[in-house]
């Protein structure tokens, strides 16, 4: 891949690494390439996928225990299909590198599962083949998350490989059904509170995105998602629109009524009460969000949409992420 590195790398112990890392982007491109092309696809519940899942994770744990890491590959179970069947869910796998009671543990979290994609889906390259386009690279999990959990896999083997000693140590916990929701990890994690967990003092979040394709961002908070249902009924059969039109609603029209009442027109939510579980918007984060280096135009464009719906603002809490 043809990126350009720092233009004046650090000096000491950080340039050795950062040459190290400039000296094997190959390498580490080809190892990307090579998860990209698993369709470890946690999504729909077909055998042969969740196959290419497991595979998935066993390819992480290797890479992992290349580090020198020792890794419990935990089981998970099974999981059961609306229609009875089951299909094995992907191990956690928990890993952890150095436990020198002087140095603070840092526990990076990351997935290796990816969402279905099919070129037909309006991707420009074939989704399991990464591809090189004018210096960024394409294909499924990419980003989102395999890429992400490679490069603090490679940055902890930089160390190794120079021989230095890491600053600090070093905990993994990689899993497969974050697109699927991840059932079961809540209850993991509880589970290792005061065992794996115990002895971590900083968790990274690495499942986010860039602010720039050059720039990396520092992720403080992300949103979730509520689901709920609604169900319009009606009648057992159709409204004749002769006799009935323009007294009775047919229940798409009251559905989209419904929703049409859900948000105003600058994306403010209108559901009585819900921002009231919202902590507000702080100055000092006002402040951080007017300095912040997200060009909002190119955000537009790399979202390939013509313009904006509702007044978006150059802060993250408008990027939906
Ligand atoms: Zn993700």
């Amino acid at each position: 891949m043809s990126a350009p590195s720092s233009p004046s790398p650090p000096a000491g112990l950080l340039g050795r690494v950062f040459r190290y890392i400039d000296r094997h982007q190959d390498e580490f491109v080809q190892t990307l390439r090579e998860w990209v092309a698993i369709e470890s696809d946690s999504i729909q519940p077909v055998p042969r996928l969740r196959q290419e899942l497991l595979r998935m994770m066993t390819l992480a744990a290797d890479q992992l225990r290349c580090l020198g890491a020792s890794v419990d590959s935990v089981d998970m179970g099974s999981q059961k299909l609306p229609d009875g069947d089951t299909l094995p869910m992907p191990p956690v796998l928990l890993a952890e590198l150095g436990s020198d009671p002087q140095k603070p543990t840092v526990c990076f979290y990351g997935h290796v599962d990816v969402q279905p994609a099919r070129q037909e889906d309006g991707w420009l390259t074939d989704p399991y083949t990464l591809t090189e386009v004018d210096g960024k690279l394409y294909g499924r999990g990419a980003t989102d998350n395999k890429g992400p959990v490679l490069a603090w896999i490679n940055a902890v083997s930089a160390f190794r490989a120079l021989q230095e000693d890491m600053p600090v140590n070093v905990k993994f916990i990689v899993e497969g059904m974050e697109e699927a929701g991840s059932p079961a990890l809540e209850e993991l994690v509880r589970r290792e509170k005061d065992r794996f967990f115990s002895s971590v003092d900083y968790i990274v979040i690495s499942d986010n995105l860039w602010i720039s394709p050059r720039k990396p961002a520092l992720i403080y908070g992300t949103r979730g998602n509520s689901y709920f249902t609604v169900e319009v009924k009606c009648r057992d059969q159709d409204f004749h629109s002769g006799t009935f039109g323009g007294i009775l609603n047919e229940p798409m029209a009251d559905l989209v009524a419904l929703l049409g009442s859900l948000v105003d027109a600058s994306g403010r939510i209108l559901v009585p009460g819900i921002y009231d579980h919202v902590a507000p918007v702080t100055d000092k984060e006002r402040e951080a969000y007017e300095a912040i280096d997200l060009d909002l135009e190119e955000y537009r464009s790399s979202s390939r949409v013509e313009k904006f719906l509702f007044d978006t603002k150059v802060w993250p809490q408008s990027v939906g992420i």
